[in-house]
């Protein structure tokens, strides 16, 4: 039977989709290009007794090549890529007096919010898409003429931290010619219950890696879009670059790391002419403080990330939940995902050799016109609407 999902933040209750993703599997007509967002790495494992913040992305790519995937490939190349669109953005807002500050645009629990509470914050939202969008687009243009596929063919699946993902690809900006560029999205918790049903035992499993000449690598920056702070970082280690010509001292951005649920950091940029102020803020309630702040004038920043979890994505409503240690897995999966930054040999997203390949062959240059079509959206005032009341999700909830 099929069973409903509760997220907190994005569409209240969801469809199982891992009976979709198994049809398509077992369609030999069909093309499967997988992707997985950077917080699922580090919780998935929990689901497999296995410890909280253990890095399984190997085993993942074991796991998705062993149930018969055609194309393993990683939401990390795309999170690359945000950073060169994003970034180039914000540049230009601030070289030609745009509206600022500016909202990262990642999380579609925020967009989800903005839209439907705060309308008049909309110009303030990067127009960047999300990496998952990003992902899809270009996997069904680029990766599919690079490597001879009709993408009529192609199903791209996602792997996300949470249930607001899933809303956000049926979004009908993210229809090309009527077919979706993400087909379709499962939740951590889906996609360890597709690996049980299937007997696939992660823990078990030898890890792979990618071997795309596409889109299969990332740099350090794109893993840490799975925390909180790690996208302001991230795009602060390219804007550094490209105002000054210089890399970021140190890389590693400690001002905005850490959980308090705002934090707040000035960077520098020598030889630049504007110093650059962010803010990072988590969790609804600081998403709506920050919007408040920012309609009454009284946000003194450039730039500012928002993610709508507590936590950010490692702490999605469709990842792993362990009862015991709750917070304890937490901080597990972001000391994680910041190890696998400090692993990579590339740290910086437009050091990425396949971002410079996919600019240079594909894209042109960060915001060009091609660009714009394809890695760019627009937001709409939504009404509000209660697709469930309270006492129906509980109702279902009990009901499995
Ligand atoms: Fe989804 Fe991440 Fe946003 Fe939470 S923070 S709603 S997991 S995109």
């Amino acid at each position: 039977g099929q069973c409903i999902l509760v997220c907190p933040v994005g569409a209240l209750a969801e469809r199982d989709d891992t009976e979709t993703v198994i049809d398509y599997l077992y369609d030999p007509r069909i093309v499967t290009v997988f992707q997985f967002a950077p917080a699922i790495r580090v919780a998935l494992g929990e689901a497999f007794r296995m410890p909280p913040g253990e890095n399984v992305e190997g085993q993942i790519v074991t796991a998705l090549k062993h149930l018969g995937a055609d194309v393993v490939l990683d939401t990390n190349f795309t999170a690359d890529l945000v950073i060169m669109e994003e970034g180039t953005e914000l540049l230009h807002r601030i070289e030609k007096g745009g509206t600022l500050p500016m909202f990262t645009s990642c999380c579609p629990g925020w967009i989800n919010f903005a839209e439907k509470n705060f309308p008049e914050i909309l110009p303030h939202i990067s127009t960047t898409r999300s990496p998952q969008q990003c992902f899809g687009s270009m996997a069904k243009t680029y990766l599919a003429e690079g490597m001879g596929i009709d993408p009529k063919t192609m199903r791209v699946i996602s792997i996300m931290p949470c249930t607001a993902k899933k809303e956000e690809a049926k979004r009908p900006e993210f229809l090309n010619k009527g077919t979706p560029d993400v087909d379709v999205v499962l939740t951590t918790r889906e996609f360890a219950r597709l690996l049980e049903r299937e007997g696939v035992d992660l823990s078990t499993l030898e890890p792979s890696a990618y071997d795309n000449p596409w889109m299969g690598d990332y740099t350090g920056a794109a893993a840490i879009f799975g925390t909180t702070g790690g996208v302001m970082e991230a795009a602060l280690r390219t804007v550094h670059k490209v105002v000054t010509g210089d890399e970021l001292e140190g890389i590693e951005f400690q001002p905005v790391r850490g959980n308090e649920k705002v934090r707040e950091a000035k960077v520098d940029l020598q030889n630049g002419s504007h110093p650059v102020k962010v803010a990072v803020a988590h969790s609804l309630k600081a998403a709506r403080h920050m919007a408040e702040m920012v309609l009454a004038g009284e946000a003194p920043y450039h730039f500012i990330e928002i993610m709508a979890c507590p936590g950010g994505c490692m702490g999605g409503g469709g990842q792993p939940r362990s009862k015991k240690a709750y917070q304890a897995s937490w901080q597990e999966r972001q000391n994680a995902l910041y190890a696998i930054d400090r692993q990579r040999s590339v740290r910086q997203s437009h050091n990425n050799p396949l971002i410079e390949k996919i600019y240079d062959d594909f894209l042109e240059e960060p915001n060009s016109h091609k660009a714009h079509d394809l890695l760019h959206t627009t937001y709409r005032k939504r009404k509000r609407t209660i697709k469930h009341t309270m006492k129906e999700i509980w109702q279902e909830i009990e009901a499995r």
